[in-house]
């Protein structure tokens, strides 16, 4: 069974929903966690684990022979990410980092041999054993690099490797291809909000890309004293999502925040604990 933890924005408390979940289920089920928000992955800090098993992701890229190429420029008219050049009566050359690895340049070239397969360096994934029923797996975008959509994907390949129970994917922020890719197959998606104007708004994208997807949400509204909780309630109505816990400003998850440690596992008897361990409950009632 596949989860999915996502939200609109970045800074909602959507990896420490997602780590303390993980950690939960894992005492009575085999969890993989998988950390997607490859921009700026943060569980592995928050699990006090480090990034190991590094494997690299690597993207196609076309090389150019130009003894063989003969400059008809249809590679470059079918190039939709405009990443191939062409001057009047030249051969075309590629501009690196607009290529999107699609093959469309290589599969059209009507000369054998004139584009060769290169590759470049996108990001990396990463496997991590956090417990005998924990493993996480990490994707991070390599530096200066825009397209994070091949290593979610990377990320998602290697988790779904791993044998386990449950996967629970930690997205990047936003409703962009590489959240679709993380939430496609998901039996449950939690979506983590908070309950300001800034958090209102993502919210109600975020479920509108859920309803076109056809998928229900759990929403968790973290620091749910800040802010006007009527207007959210609301917005989950308007779009069928349900509120399934509301999360306020708690001593205890700041805490365990910095120690590196899920409250669940810090503070068990806290009343942050109470609450993951109601929505892991409801995660196992649809398992
Ligand atoms: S399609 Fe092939 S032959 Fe034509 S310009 Fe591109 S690489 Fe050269
Ligand atoms: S692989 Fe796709 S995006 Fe890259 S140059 Fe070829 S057609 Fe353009």
């Amino acid at each position: 069974m596949k989860i999915t933890v996502t939200g609109g924005k970045g800074g909602t408390g959507k990896s420490t929903v997602a780590t303390n979940l993980a950690w939960i289920l894992s005492k009575r089920h085999k969890v993989v966690l998988v950390d997607a928000d490859v921009e700026c992955p943060d569980d592995y800090i928050l699990l006090n684990s480090k990034l190991d098993a590094q494997e690299d992701v690597n993207l196609f890229k076309p090389k150019f022979n130009y003894d063989i190429c003969t400059g008809c420029g249809l590679c470059v008219e079918n190039c939709s990410e405009n990443a191939l050049v062409q001057f009047k009566n030249g051969k075309p050359f590629l501009m690196p980092t607009l290529c999107s690895g699609c093959f469309t340049c290589k599969l059209i070239c009507p000369e054998d041999g004139a584009i060769l397969d290169d590759y470049r360096l996108v990001g990396y994934t990463y496997r991590t054993r956090i417990s005998d029923t924990l493993e996480l797996v990490t994707g991070l975008l390599a530096e200066g690099e825009e397209r994070s959509y091949p290593t979610v994907l990377a990320a998602r390949r290697r988790a779904m490797e791993i044998p386990a129970d449950i996967h629970v994917f930690d997205t990047m922020p936003g409703t962009g291809n590489h959240v679709a890719a993380a939430i496609e197959d998901s039996k449950v998606v939690i979506t983590v909000s908070e309950p300001t104007p800034l958090g209102e708004h993502d919210l109600e994208m975020i479920l509108k890309l859920l309803n076109k997807l056809n998928l229900k949400a759990w929403i968790v509204v973290n620091r749910s004293d800040i802010g006007d909780m009527e207007r959210h309630r609301k917005i989950a109505e308007k779009y069928g999502g349900e509120i399934i816990a509301e999360i306020p400003m708690y001593e205890e998850i700041m805490k365990s925040y910095v120690a590196g440690v899920p409250v669940v596992e810090k503070y068990p008897e806290s009343e942050a604990a109470r609450i993951f361990e109601s929505i892991a409950k409801r995660i196992e009632e649809v398992l």
